[in-house]
């Protein structure tokens, strides 16, 4: 990597406690307090204790992503209404639209389940979408209210992994190796706008300067509040957060739009208005009881079948690992692996990792922190993409209904495997790998503080992107 003259200014220029606030950075993979080097357009600011990204400077941090974000739009609406694959066999003709997977399962009772994929593969990218056009489109154009636009765009990072169009389009490609063996089958136009609007949400996700957004909304909603004291000079202005700050004693960094605030648990962050916390409340039980009910639940998920395939006479539940097991018989190994390393060793690792993670935490272990905070950054990337089995179902179960002929219907370990994969998820979530960072403080209070308490005397790192 190699160092820029800006960031070798910021880290042997003045002393960085001098600097404005808003410069602060608190890591929120390890807690470290840093301060930004001084960013330009290309320019990537790391912290400086365990590397993760603190704020990718994007050159066009509008533009490009207004663009992305309309023609996701244009093919959303697309994929919403037309039909994405259709199947003809024993002279019947079915076709498959987002929400029919969804309606079908609904149908067999399992409505939660139902619910889950409509939300995941509609509703959430829809909702995704309209928060990241409105925000921008506010900014740009000064017509939609500053406070709006912060309450929305709140939303955002806490709503991407749940938009799975890309999960989603995997799960389409084993439900298609599988259709093509009992049926005709047609793709239609709305894949290729689902494939369209992957695209366009994946490059809007790249492109998005988040932090450039939050500085934009700050700057909004100031001008807004000086136009409202202008007509009501009689509500008194409020009293400021002071700018210059000569200690790292009560700040805390705010885990939505990443601002450092002069503040206590329970204060309101400056920018985004969200609740502040030092460390996620209650974050180690709270993890504990979702994956041990997760566990709890990977017993039913392997067990019982997913669903029931029926053709004319004959009738055969497939669990999950029967599921692989067909599609190697068929041949087609990289899709059984696909599925294999999505629904068997996904699952697992990544109950495996909280688990270890868990323990050390509370053994107040100071090794390998670099090394467990990469792995908790690899089970929160990968744990999405379980759902594969999930959509798969959902997709099947929308297509062959051939009466006497064909069937296939969900099964009661589909529910099971699709809670197993949530609540890893938000076990993910409410674990706070700060806290791993703390731990090896805690266990030694004699120890120096590294960083909360001490003379802030680190700069983030300035990579070129
Ligand atoms: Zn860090
Ligand atoms: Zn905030």
């Amino acid at each position: 990597m190699i160092t820029t003259e800006a960031s070798v200014q910021s880290r042997h220029g003045a002393p960085d406690v001098a600097r404005p606030l808003d410069q602060w950075r608190e890591c929120p993979d390890c807690g470290l307090l840093s301060t930004l080097p001084e960013m330009r357009p290309g320019l990537v600011a790391e912290c400086p204790r365990c590397g993760k990204t603190l704020w990718r400077m994007r050159r066009a941090p509008f533009s490009f992503p207004i663009a992305c974000g309309l023609s996701g739009l244009l093919f959303y609406t697309y994929a919403l209404v037309a039909p994405f694959l259709e199947i003809s066999a024993y002279g019947r003709f079915q076709l498959a639209r987002l929400e029919t997977g969804p309606h079908e399962l609904t149908l067999h009772g399992y409505t939660l389940l139902g619910f889950l994929v409509l939300a995941v593969t509609a509703i959430f990218p829809g909702i995704k979408l309209g928060i990241m056009l409105l925000t921008l489109f506010g900014l740009e154009t000064r017509t939609v209210p500053s406070r709006l636009m912060i309450a929305l765009f709140r939303w955002y990072a806490r709503i991407t992994p749940w938009s799975m169009i890309d999960v989603y389009l995997l799960g389409f490609l084993v439900a298609y190796t599988r259709l093509a063996a009992i049926a005709t089958v047609h793709l239609d136009t709305s894949l290729y706008a689902l494939v369209g609007l992957m695209i366009a949400m994946a490059a809007a996700d790249g492109a998005m300067d988040t932090e450039a957004v939050w500085r934009a909304l700050e700057r909004a909603k100031v001008h807004t509040d000086e136009r409202y004291h202008q007509h009501h000079p009689e509500v008194p202005w409020p009293e400021d957060a002071p700018i210059a700050n000569m200690s790292t004693e009560g700040v805390i960094g705010c885990h939505t739009c990443h601002l450092v605030n002069r503040a206590v648990d329970g204060d309101l962050c400056r920018r985004c208005h969200t609740r502040l916390h030092a460390r996620k409340g209650n974050s180690v039980s709270r993890t504990w009881a979702l994956s041990l009910s997760a566990v709890a639940l990977y017993v039913p998920a392997n067990i019982y079948p997913v669903m029931q395939i029926t053709q004319l006479t004959k009738t055969t539940n497939y669990t999950i690992f029967g599921g692989i097991q067909e599609l190697m018989a068929y041949g087609l190994w990289p899709l059984a692996a696909l599925v294999f390393l999505a629904s068997i060793t996904i699952p697992l690792a990544k109950l495996f990792t909280l688990g270890y993670l868990l323990v050390q935490t509370q053994r107040n272990s100071p090794t390998h922190l670099n090394g467990r905070t990469r792995a908790f950054r690899v089970i929160d990337f990968i744990g999405r993409w379980s759902m594969i089995d999930i959509f798969m179902i959902s997709i099947l179960v929308a297509l062959v209904r051939f009466g006497q002929f064909a069937n296939i219907n969900p099964y009661s370990g589909a529910p099971c495997f699709a809670a197993v994969v949530i609540l890893t998820m938000f076990s993910v979530i409410t674990f706070d790998s700060r806290l791993m960072w703390d731990a090896p403080r805690r266990a030694a209070p004699a120890a120096p503080a590294p960083e909360r308490g001490a003379p802030l005397s680190q700069s983030s790192k300035g990579v070129p992107a």
